[in-house]
């Protein structure tokens, strides 16, 4: 199970996502505003979701949950390695 997480843990790039334009990404983008407020994170540059929310906003896009993180990661939305995405900027 420990292993599973980790694979599946989810990171959202907030710059491209807030950039973005695209209205698919819209309750994506209000949703990671209302965790940031919640954790009162506002300096990040990514943001970790809970695999909760990820099922609960797959539900919004009418998707099974990887299908919706398929989705994003073809949107350009996610970050596959957080430490590598600090190390190569
Ligand atoms: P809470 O769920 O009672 O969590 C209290 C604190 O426990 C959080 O404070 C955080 O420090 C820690 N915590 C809980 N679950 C996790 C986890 O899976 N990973 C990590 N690293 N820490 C965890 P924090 O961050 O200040 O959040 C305050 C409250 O805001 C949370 O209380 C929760 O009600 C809400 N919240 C924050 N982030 C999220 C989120 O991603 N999704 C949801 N649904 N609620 C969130
Ligand atoms: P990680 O989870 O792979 O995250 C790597 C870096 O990505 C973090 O470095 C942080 O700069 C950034 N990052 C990831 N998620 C978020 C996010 O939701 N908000 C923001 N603002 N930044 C994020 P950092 O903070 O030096 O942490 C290094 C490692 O330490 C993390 O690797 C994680 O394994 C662990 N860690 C840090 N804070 C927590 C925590 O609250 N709970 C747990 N369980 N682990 C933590
Ligand atoms: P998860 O619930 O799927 O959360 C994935 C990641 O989202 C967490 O990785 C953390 O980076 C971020 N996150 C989730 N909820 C919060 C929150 O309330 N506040 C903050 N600041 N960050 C949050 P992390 O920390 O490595 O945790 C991995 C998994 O371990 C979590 O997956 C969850 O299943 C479990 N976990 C960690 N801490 C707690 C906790 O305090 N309470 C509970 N019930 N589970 C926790």
């Amino acid at each position: 199970k420990q292993s599973e997480e980790r694979a599946t843990k989810i990171v959202l790039d907030l710059e491209k996502l807030y950039e973005s334009s695209n209205e698919e990404l819209g309750y994506v983008a209000r949703y990671a505003r209302a965790i940031q407020q919640q954790r009162g994170d506002y300096n990040g540059r990514i943001l970790s979701i809970r695999a909760d929310d990820m099922r609960a906003l797959a539900i919004m896009y009418d998707k099974s949950p990887s299908e919706f993180t398929d989705r994003l990661a073809e949107l350009g939305v996610l970050v596959p390695d957080p430490r590598a995405f600090f190390a190569g900027s």
